[in-house]
């Protein structure tokens, strides 16, 4: 018989055409493949007999012990009656109680004999109870076969047709006891060689029914290493053909940045902006395509860094495009830019969904025609009619918001030499998570604020500090700073949260007599949102009262206070964004995050996180481990693992690891062509088929 993980589960043995469409339709396994991928996510350790006075210790954990039936009663008249049965061995008792079945266990239940009882201990009062347990004939033989016992995640639906974890371990047992069963191996032998890591066949079998702990462990960190490998050698694979297929344009005219450096660059650059720029200039030089990610706190100047950039792409006769995600902050780009970009005479314009048509027009001609130099935009950018004369830097601000659908639609906007793409972001992503999910760009990193920058403040305060706030927030006004109030919306709730926002206004209004507020949210047409923003970027008003709209970019240095309303509310991603918002000039900035007394437990980690750090980095791995990777990814992009067993919050070092042994496999055989890679080769070439499994025998 020769076994295929192609094989659909209704031919499997014992599991049949009904089994089978319940288990493709509660948990999409279709084929014995996907069925072994199944891992279990725990096990209850049956190879064990407990003493029923250690059980004291053990409440809530599956435990066998052995012993006999001491007393048997049932309690209670007709539905609401129970079976209690005093179970004893030769160190105490327990009492284990039936709410169903009562009569065919109480028959067939007998005094003297040994039983294996598996169960769960609770405790009430001084007694220990198992309510419902497993109960056997002892035989000590086959409980040394016993072991380990797989828990497999399923749904109520599958369990209320007979469908349990008991069950999937009937199923594949056979299979997997079978020596002519084996899982084509994937991973290259001299890597399993040198990590020490177990075959595949050998995994998958210890996954599901592991001879003991050891066995256990090394088997869950093969299929983790495995996972990580897999993706690290995709977009590795990736960025090895894109560097061989597409040449880069090479830039090394230097002379329009010499000038701006000579003469308009308004500070210092920081040590972190110099090293990032070497990093990127190398790219722009090297005749090879750049992708690249540039990751920064808020406030740690990317701009200037993208700006200089681009300099060195326009003077090399090229244009350049930067590209934001909302038009608040394209707009903002464009006016912080065009000072900059006059001095040094240079065209530059902005093109937005807003964009007036003859404006638009202009615009247009004067890209194809390659007058202008410089374009600042939205998704705008990205359409069809907007055509480069000859697109060399393209920097898009804010990656999370954009997809790599997106980044791809931009290396078409030269035909002749893809644009060098740098991705800037925010966002802090953990490394891990930057290693896996963009593993196919490269990494630089601005970790440093430029100097003179206070830290933040961050407080955690409450409703009944209201009045405590407002006045701290007039002496800040008083002094000649600006303040945001930031309300939460969320979706679901969107017109309920228009009210508190409104209501909201209205008593900060009462409250700050004589200064002028603005209010800003996602309703508001994109003209008078923009208007409102203007007059607070200009300081015609004192307080810009807003939803998290004002989230990304916005650079008002002179605001000095956030305070942040219902904080609970926000993820700590959000919250860190938000704050990021003040703190951009001189003076001592506060961020003030208000909540209600009572809050998650989460929601108190994800304050107290932010009142002791201000480091992105830092707050990036709070959040991964309060969310997992999912949630963090997005959904554009959560498609690109499927991680089964590994976890990007728990599993850096094996990434690491992973990765480093990717790349080094890559480099020395990036089409897998040697014969000891033909394995991953194969593994590889059926995923991007669509196909998850190679015919095995
Ligand atoms: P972000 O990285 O969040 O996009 P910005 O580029 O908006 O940050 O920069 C934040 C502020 O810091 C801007 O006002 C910018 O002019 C200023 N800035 C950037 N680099 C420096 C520096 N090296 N020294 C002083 N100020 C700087
Ligand atoms: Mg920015």
């Amino acid at each position: 018989m020769s076994y295929s993980v192609d094989q659909p589960i209704e031919y499997i043995r014992g599991i049949g055409p009904q089994r089978a469409a319940h288990l493709q339709k509660e948990l999409s396994i279709f084929t014995l493949g996907d069925l072994l991928i199944h891992y279990p996510f725990r096990y209850e350790d049956r190879s064990k007999v407990y003493a029923i006075n250690q059980l004291g210790g053990m409440e809530g954990v599956s435990v066998q012990v052995v012993g006999q039936i001491q007393r048997m009663e049932r309690i209670g008249q007709g539905p609401k009656s129970r079976l209690e049965v005093l179970f004893a061995d030769r160190t105490g008792n327990v009492k284990l109680v039936w709410f169903k079945g009562i009569s065919y266990i109480e028959q067939n239940l007998k005094r003297g004999f040994n039983y294996l009882v598996f169960g769960v201990p609770k405790r009430f009062g001084s007694q220990l109870n198992m309510a419902h347990p497993e109960l056997n004939p002892y035989n000590p033989d086959q409980l040394k076969e016993q072991g380990f016992y797989p828990i497999y995640p399923l749904t109520e639906g599958l369990r209320r047709k007979n469908i349990d974890s008991r069950f999937i371990s009937r199923v594949l047992k056979p299979i997997l006891d079978d020596p002519r069963f084996v899982m084509p191996e994937n991973i290259p032998h001299p890597t399993l060689e040198k990590f020490k890591l177990p075959t595949r066949t050998e995994a998958i079998r210890a996954i599901h029914f592991p001879p003991n702990l050891k066995w256990q462990e090394r088997a869950i960190k093969r299929f983790k290493f495995e996972e990580l490998f897999m993706t690290q050698i995709k977009l590795l694979q990736v960025k090895s053909l894109r560097l061989s297929k597409s040449p880069g344009q090479m830039f090394t005219n230097t002379s329009l940045l010499t000038r701006f450096y000579e003469q308009h660059l308004p500070f210092d650059l920081t040590t972190a902006q110099k090293r990032v720029i070497k990093e990127i200039y190398a790219d722009m030089r090297s005749g090879k395509q750049m992708n690249r990610l540039l990751q920064g706190d808020v406030g740690s100047g990317k701009t200037i860094v993208s700006f200089i950039c681009m300099l060195l792409a326009i003077g090399s006769e090229a244009q350049a495009a930067l590209m934001a995600p909302t038009e608040i902050l394209a707009t903002q780009h464009f006016h912080g830019l065009s000072g900059f970009a006059e001095q040094m005479g240079l065209k530059i314009e902005l093109l937005t969904g807003s964009t007036k048509k003859a404006k638009r027009r202009q615009i247009h001609a004067d890209l194809a025609s390659g007058e202008l130099n410089l374009l600042i935009g939205t998704h705008a950018l990205l359409e069809e009619v907007v055509q480069f004369n000859n697109l060399g830097l393209c920097v898009i601000d804010e990656q999370h918001r954009f997809g790599v659908a997106q980044r791809a639609r931009l290396w078409e906007k030269n035909k002749t030499k893809p644009p060098h793409i740098l991705v800037m972001t925010a966002t802090p992503i953990p490394r891990t998570l930057a290693m896996s999910l963009y593993g196919d760009l490269d990494l630089s990193i601005i970790d440093e604020l430029p100097a003179g920058r206070k830290p933040i403040e961050t407080y955690h305060m409450y409703e009944r500090d209201r009045a405590k706030i407002f006045s701290f927030v007039k002496k800040q006004l008083k002094a000649g700073r600006q303040a945001y109030f930031v309300y939460p919306l969320i979706e679901e709730s969107e017109t309920l949260d228009l009210v508190n926002l409104e209501e909201g206004f209205i008593s900060l209004e009462r409250a700050f007599q004589g200064y002028h507020l603005s209010m800003v949210h996602g309703k508001l047409k994109p003209e008078n949102k923009e208007f409102e923003m203007q007059r607070f970027v200009k300081g015609e008003t004192h307080i810009m009262v807003a939803t998290t709209v004002i989230e990304v970019g916005v650079n008002v240095p002179n605001a000095s206070v956030m305070v942040i309303e219902n904080a609970e509310r926000f993820g700590l991603a959000q919250l860190h964004q938000l704050r990021g918002r003040v703190g951009r000039g001189a003076e001592q900035s506060y961020c003030i995050l208000l909540t209600s007394y009572k809050i998650s437990k989460e929601g108190k980690t994800r304050i107290e996180a932010l009142s002791q750090s201000n480091d992105g980095f830092y707050i990036a791995d709070v959040d991964l481990k309060l969310r997992g990777p999912g949630d963090l990814m997005g959904t554009q992009q959560s498609g690109l693992l499927e991680l089964r067993m590994a976890d990007l919050a728990q599993d850096g070092e094996i990434l690491k690891v992973a990765r480093d042994e990717a790349i080094q496999l890559i480099e020395a055989d990036p089409e897998l062509i040697k014969p000891e890679n033909s394995g991953l080769r194969t593994f590889v070439a059926a995923k991007q088929q669509g196909g998850k499994w190679s015919k095995i025998s």
